[in-house]
């Protein structure tokens, strides 16, 4: 592991990585616990994310890490670890603000082939020492190794069997047969749990109750582009043409959602709502009841994955006395354009994405707007919240060795990463920030200052991108209430402790959605929800989100979700799983 003195700086790389991969090979064939956790310093941390062992779990501390490494490389034969160079030449970067060097690595399992990133940091006397780790299963080579290298069939030339659009017509109706997978929810979450099931060899079916595939942005406000940049948000197998903006209109969103789904051969039911779901230990099969275009119909999947999304059922907060209110009140998932309420007084609840720009279109449109503070918001500009998605933009390696860059953080390293990502922010954007405090915006940070990725894991929101409301708040454009300095909900808008009233005809309830426990009760009844327990939002003993894309205390019931990135990194390890479930290999709930 010591670095020859004057080595081309390449050279130096890839022997350092090369080295510490060869002893960490081997000092988990010999069983070495000594050997091991000499290559790992004292605070450091595993990400394991289903490659060694079936479990999704990061385990921090030297000595954990090397008896978790241990305990589970044995248990499915994990070998031949070697850097991929071809994935990734070693580099330097700055991970959390330490200087580190990054590289991609491949090796073996029982349960086929894996890849990960490590992170080493060099200590003084020269040696390099791991500071993070991750191990995942490698979807693409096991895919490829199962399809023995040959494409898929062209089309047959006999005339007389059905053509590819009969037979696609055929596969999707579900008549005399079950899906393997039955997926709720047609959001990209859905989708792409479908695309990789399919890849694998598994039978799905995506419903929505939607009209048409997209609805689920096609039917958001207007005005509303993704507001993360396009090379973050990629589907699988299908990137956005280079010619498409740097923030996707939610239209454009929409209208490629439908397509995708018709290019990938995804089985959709729109205009399907799933009623509910009851689980036969015996037949080890779901019952689920759905309605299709007003007529009930029943499957008996094996899997049910619900991608209703994690912020898909408004959240509606009981406010005392705004019965009182005459004029129309609406959530923000409801609201759709300013235009017909030009010239009239609109209050908008809340302080998150939503209620910003139904604000900034609001008072576009020539309505008289108020905004409602109810807690403190994070706001950042649009271009600096970014940089906590450094890892995809610019040049470097192609987006699959981007995704394992950056699936390979683990939680504690991330929160260091972000919290000096929002000190810059903070920094670059510290003109605005301080308009808005002047003008009575009260700001925040997420916990320990760590910014909007981790409250969007952990709370669903709670922040603002801004492209351009926080202009017209500073300048009084759009006029700032605090909840606290309402008195009163009257007939014609809210009365303010100074004795003013705000006149409103619409209030727009931007409270935020629930997050998919909610559901749990109503699809699958009490004792179902009890088993499986919470949904999202960070498991302290795992550091992982809770009950996303693993197995759960409800054999074959799945939860995924979230951005665009995390529905194309972990989806497929639904469809790994899965197939180990069908293949025997692994037992079907968390027991
Ligand atoms: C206003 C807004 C802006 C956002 N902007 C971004 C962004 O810029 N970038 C980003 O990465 N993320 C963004 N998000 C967050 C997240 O990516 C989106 O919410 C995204 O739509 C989630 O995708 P999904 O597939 O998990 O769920 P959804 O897209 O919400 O899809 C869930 C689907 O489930 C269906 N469904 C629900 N219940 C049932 C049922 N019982 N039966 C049948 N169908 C059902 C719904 O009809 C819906 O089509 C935004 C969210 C909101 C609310």
């Amino acid at each position: 592991m010591l670095d020859r003195p004057g080595a081309p700086l390449a050279d130096t790389l890839r022997e350092t990585t090369e080295r510490w991969i060869e002893a960490f090979s081997a000092a988990l064939a010999g069983r070495s616990a000594g050997e091991l956790s000499e290559l790992f310093v004292a605070d450091s941390h595993w990400r394991n994310l289903f490659g060694i062992s079936w479990h999704f779990a990061t385990f921090s501390g030297n000595a954990t890490v090397v008896a978790e490494l241990l305990a589970r490389g044995t248990e499915v034969r994990a070998a031949n670890f070697r850097i991929d160079h071809g994935a990734l030449a070693p580099r330097h970067a700055v991970v959390g603000g330490r200087d580190v060097i990054e590289a991609i690595f491949a090796f073996d399992t029982v349960n086929g082939a894996g890849y990960g990133a490590i992170r080493l940091l060099r200590q003084p006397d020269g040696l390099a020492k791991a500071w993070t780790i991750s191990t995942s299963l490698d979807f693409d080579s096991i895919c490829e190794a199962r399809a023995g290298g040959s494409p898929a069939q062209s089309t047959t030339r006999d005339f007389a069997g059905p053509d590819w659009l009969e037979a696609r017509q055929a596969e999707a109706a579900y008549d005399n047969r079950d899906p393997d997978v039955l997926i709720v929810g047609g959001g990209h979450a859905g989708i792409s749990v479908a695309v990789e099931a399919k890849r694998i060899g598994l039978t799905s079916l995506v419903i929505d109750r939607e009209e048409r595939i997209g609805d689920n942005w096609r039917l958001r406000y207007r005005g509303l582009k993704l507001h993360n940049k396009t090379p973050v948000n990629h589907l699988r197998y299908l990137p956005f043409p280079k010619t498409f903006p740097d923030y996707i209109p939610k239209d454009r969103i929409a209208n490629w959602l439908e397509s995708y789904v018709d290019i990938m051969e995804v089985d959709f039911w729109t205009r399907t709502a799933f009623e509910g779901a009851t689980y036969d230990d015996a037949s080890q099969r779901w019952t689920a009841r759905l309605t299709r275009e007003g007529a009930g119909r029943t499957l008996r999947p094996k899997h049910i994955v619900l991608a209703t999304s994690v912020s898909g059922t408004p959240a509606i907060p009981e406010i005392a006395g705004i019965d009182n209110f005459e004029g129309e009140v609406l959530h923000s998932s409801r609201f759709k354009a300013g235009r017909q309420w030009a010239g009239r007084g609109v209050i908008v609840f809340g302080t998150g994405t939503s209620a910003h720009d139904i604000c900034q279109e609001l008072q576009a449109a020539g309505a008289e707007i108020t905004m409602v503070q109810r807690s403190p918001t994070m706001v950042v500009n649009v271009e600096p919240a970014q940089l906590y998605d450094k890892t995809y933009l610019g040049d470097g390696p192609p987006i699959a060795s981007r995704d394992i860059l950056n699936s390979g953080v683990p939680l504690p390293v991330m929160k260091l990463a972000h919290k000096l990502v929002t000190d810059e922010v903070k920094r670059l954007d510290a003109p605005l920030l301080s308009r808005l405090e002047a003008a009575g915006f009260r700001l925040e940070y997420g916990e320990d200052g760590t910014g909007w990725p981790l409250k969007f894991r952990t709370r669903g929101g709670g922040y603002y991108f801004n492209v351009g409301a926080s202009e017209l708040i500073a300048d009084g454009r759009i006029r700032l209430v605090q909840a606290a300095d309402i008195e009163a909900y009257v007939a014609d808008g809210v009365r303010l402790r100074d004795g003013t009233t705000r006149k409103a005809d619409l209030f727009v309830l931007a409270t935020g959605y629930k997050g998919p426990d909610h559901l749990l009760t109503q699809l699958f009844g009490a004792a179902v929800a009890d088993r499986v327990g919470r949904v999202w939002g960070f498991d302290e003993g795992t550091a992982e989100l809770r009950n996303m894309w693993t197995r759960t205390r409800q054999p074959g019931l799945w939860f995924t979700g979230g951005a665009f990135s995390q529905a194309r990194i972990y989806s497929r390890y639904i469809a790994l799983q899965i197939d180990a479930i069908e293949a025997g290999r692994l037992g079907k709930g968390l027991g």
